[in-house]
């Protein structure tokens, strides 16, 4: 008789972050068993030759055909670090976007825990002075070192709350430290409250768009809070945060990469007198894991932070908010290509929890939740406070002399402004000196040599870069192709218009902002506050177009409206009207009535005639029904296949490949493609795209789930660099 068969060992199902479709087997280190309650935690394990961290996601008996699995290294965690909603949450994303389990699951942890460093320890800092400060205090001389020591004398104080008692204290410290008079201290994480200051009464549309977010607390919904600028949408979050941590929640608050600044969050802290948690690529990685760390201990309450704060633990959750929800870079252009408020949404319905909403110019998907009756509506069309809205004039450049684009009763407009002792709004979405270098002798014109694209013109003539591969090189004498010295800057960029308008208004300060000149985010707040209130010209690409409050800002002068008027990008108008609106938004914050000049040689286009005859609302309407005869989402759901190689032929192969395996599934769908992509070389490499579109969203998944696993096996995929973009923003 033989003997009973040996029952399969346990082994771990480990999500790795590697570009397959599937589940990898390991058995657990040596001496060590398997459970159920390993699932979640991280694991170092053999991966060919390489050593990678992955996750476990399920636990089984091995399967007896396969051959026998390989050991893990090692267990890192005692316990999961991913469970829960979050867990489920990021399996749903897996689904949605198509794309392997452990790639989403690398992009939801923080790089240092990704790379399978331990959990942070997560306490907070604090401040305190030495034996030699206690001393010493008396006798520095006044100013903000005193101050700060001062303020520690009585016993240590948190960081935290050093931000609320004043500005700029980290210097005071830096030199109190240097002369060892203070030192900084690790304090226990705990939820020290100050006193929330409260807030300005609200005002009747802010009550009613509060009661409504309260009342629906206790649940699931989706609340779209609609209100011009400067209406009193953050005062309307705040409420509805501080009723959360009143009621021991947690709340996440998602802003746009530029909307995040020192302001917002100073007016978060002092107003909800918790600790606020800022989140953004700024950052480093130990910080973000700390923060990530001490959500998921539940230790944590409020945080405000970019795109990726979407993937942060909520044990706890009460409220999401999502500010600017249409901004664009909510959506992640490559890796895991999730948006992050679509994210959000499934995750405040997983958790049974609001999610707020906030815009002056909603997506147009939105705007059609609403419509539809999926999201409540609450409109703020109110500037609270003494703000009054900006008048808007078009001002018609066709036959007119221009100089770096900008016209004569421009310049004029400009001129009364500054007599006014206002300030200044210049506003050109391209940054640099000129968008082309081209030779008036023979038509020559400088490109890049590894992108399809022009070369930008910068330092005033003397170089050429490109905005897409960061190519650079020194801007030639002479044309190369005819030798003729006739080489000209073709149009304007911020770099020209700063020239120009320094050169014609030599009394006032020109400030230039844009990604040339501003790299950080704090450089933009500091040169902003330095600038300050004085009468002046600002001239800035759409880095200007948030943030900041600019209280002496009185007129907003956008140039350069014409290129966004005809894009083959079907979301082009909706981008250029946003954009319109929250720029010209800039315009009157305070006392003073402002006023917003466009440039245009179209003045009768339907989408400048509509947005100033209706603004943002009558727009909305007209491009949504033309979405809907166009089938253009929200009414069909689309998703893009990317191909890039070295040569055209790979990417048309894999294209037409991916093409044949959708067909093959006999699914309702459209399939436009393979084209070569908006930008058909970049980088040196070629690039084509295939479109698909379908009526209904489930159809769309079907074809992709049933076609997916013979377009990862086939040969072609493993010619080219492929991508898959479930929502695709940019076509
Ligand atoms: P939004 O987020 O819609 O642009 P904010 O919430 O930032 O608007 O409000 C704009 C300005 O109006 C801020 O300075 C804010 O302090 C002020 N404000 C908001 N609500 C009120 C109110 N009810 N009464 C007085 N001032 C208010
Ligand atoms: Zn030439
Ligand atoms: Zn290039």
């Amino acid at each position: 008789m033989p003997d009973a068969l040996p029952t399969p060992p346990i082994v771990w199902r480990v999500a790795l972050p590697v570009p397959l479709p599937r589940l990898f087997d390991y058995r657990p280190p040596v001496g060590e068993t398997a459970g159920s309650d390993d699932v979640g935690s991280r694991v170092r394990v053999p991966f060919g030759s390489r050593e990678l961290v992955g996750i476990v996601v399920e636990t089984g008996p091995s399967d007896p055909e396969a051959p026998e699995a390989r050991h893990a290294f090692a267990r890192l965690d005692p316990g999961p670090i991913l469970e829960g909603e979050l867990l489920d949450s990021l399996h749903w994303l897996a689904r949605y976007t198509h794309a392997p389990l452990g790639e989403v699951l690398a992009t939801a942890l923080p790089a240092s825990l990704r790379r399978g460093e331990p959990l942070p320890d997560t306490h907070a800092w604090a401040w305190r002075l030495t034996e030699a400060g206690q001393t010493g205090r008396e006798r520095l001389r006044a100013g903000r070192p005193r101050r700060l020591a001062d303020l520690l004398a009585p016993g240590p104080v948190e960081e935290d709350r050093l931000d609320l008692a004043f500005e700029d204290w980290r210097s005071a410290a830096r030199a109190l430290a240097k002369r060892e008079f203070a030192e900084r201290l690790a304090v226990p994480a705990a939820a020290h409250v100050v006193e929330p200051r409260p807030g300005p009464d609200l005002h009747p549309e802010q009550r009613v768009a509060v009661d409504a977010i309260l009342a629906a607390r206790d649940g699931f919904s989706a609340l779209l809070v609609d209100g011009v600028t400067g209406s009193g949408k953050t005062e309307v979050y705040l409420h509805a945060i501080a009723d959360c941590l009143a009621r021991g929640k947690q709340a996440l608050v998602l802003v746009p990469e530029i909307g995040l600044t020192p302001q917002t969050l100073a007016r978060f802290r002092a107003r909800l007198g918790v600790p606020v948690h800022a989140l953004h690529s700024g950052l480093g990685d130990g910080e973000r894991a700390r923060t990530w760390t001490a959500f998921a201990r539940g230790e944590a309450r409020v945080v405000v932070g970019t795109r990726s704060a979407v993937f942060l633990p909520l044990p706890d959750a009460g409220l999401i908010v999502i500010d600017e929800e249409h901004d664009g870079s909510f959506k992640q252009l490559d890796g895991i290509r999730y948006h992050a408020r679509d994210f959000a949404l499934v995750r405040g319905k997983a958790l049974g929890i609001p999610v707020l909403l906030g815009s002056a110019t909603p997506s147009l998907e939105s705007l059609r939740n609403a419509q539809a009756g999926r999201y409540a509506h609450l409109r703020l069309q109110q500037r609270a406070g003494a703000a009054q809205p900006p008048t808007v004039r078009v001002c018609d450049v066709r036959k007119r002399p221009l100089e770096a684009g900008l016209s004569p009763d421009m310049l004029e407009t400009i001129g009364h402004a500054l007599e006014a002792d206002g300030q200044v709004l210049v506003f050109k979405n391209r940054r640099g000196y000129a968008p082309v270098l081209l030779c008036h002798d023979c038509g020559w014109s400088a490109q890049c040599q590894r992108c399809d694209a022009p070369m930008t013109v910068h330092a005033g003539g003397r170089r050429l870069q490109c905005h897409h591969c960061g190519a650079r090189r020194p801007a030639p004498d002479a044309c190369p192709d005819c030798g003729g010295l006739a080489l000209q800057p073709q149009g304007a960029g911020t770099e020209r218009i700063e020239e120009v308008l320094t050169a014609r208004f030599p009394d006032v300060p020109v400030l230039r902002i844009d990604r040339g000149t501003t790299q950080r985010r704090d450089a933009l707040e500091h040169a902003l506050a330095k600038f300050g209130t004085q009468r002046g010209i600002l001239v800035g690409t759409q880095m200007l177009a948030k943030g900041h409050d600019l209280p002496n800002l009185t007129l907003v002068a956008v140039v350069g409206v014409d290129e966004g008027l005809f894009s083959a990008d079907f979301r082009a108008p909706e981008k250029l009207a946003q954009l319109l609106i929250q720029v010209a938004g800039r315009a009157g914050r305070a006392q003073r009535k402002g006023e917003v000049l466009l440039q245009t040689h179209h003045p009768g286009h339907p989408l400048l005639a509509t947005l100033l005859a209706g603004g943002y609302h009558a727009f909305a309407e007209a491009e949504l029904e033309q979405r809907e005869m166009a089938g253009f989402p929200p009414f069909a759901h689309m998703a893009m296949f990317r191909a890039e190689a070295q040569q055209i032929a790979a990417c048309e192969a894999f294209l037409r490949m991916a093409r044949e395996r959708l067909r093959d599934v006999h699914a309702p769908l459209d399939l436009h493609g393979p084209l070569p992509a908006p930008m058909p070389r970049r980088a040196g490499f070629q690039r084509m795209q295939l479109l698909l579109s379908a009526a209904d969203r489930r159809s769309l998944h079907a074809a992709l789930d049933a076609a997916l696993p013979a377009i990862y096996a086939s040969a072609e995929s493993r010619k080219v660099r492929w991508s898959l973009d479930v929502d695709p923003m940019d076509l």
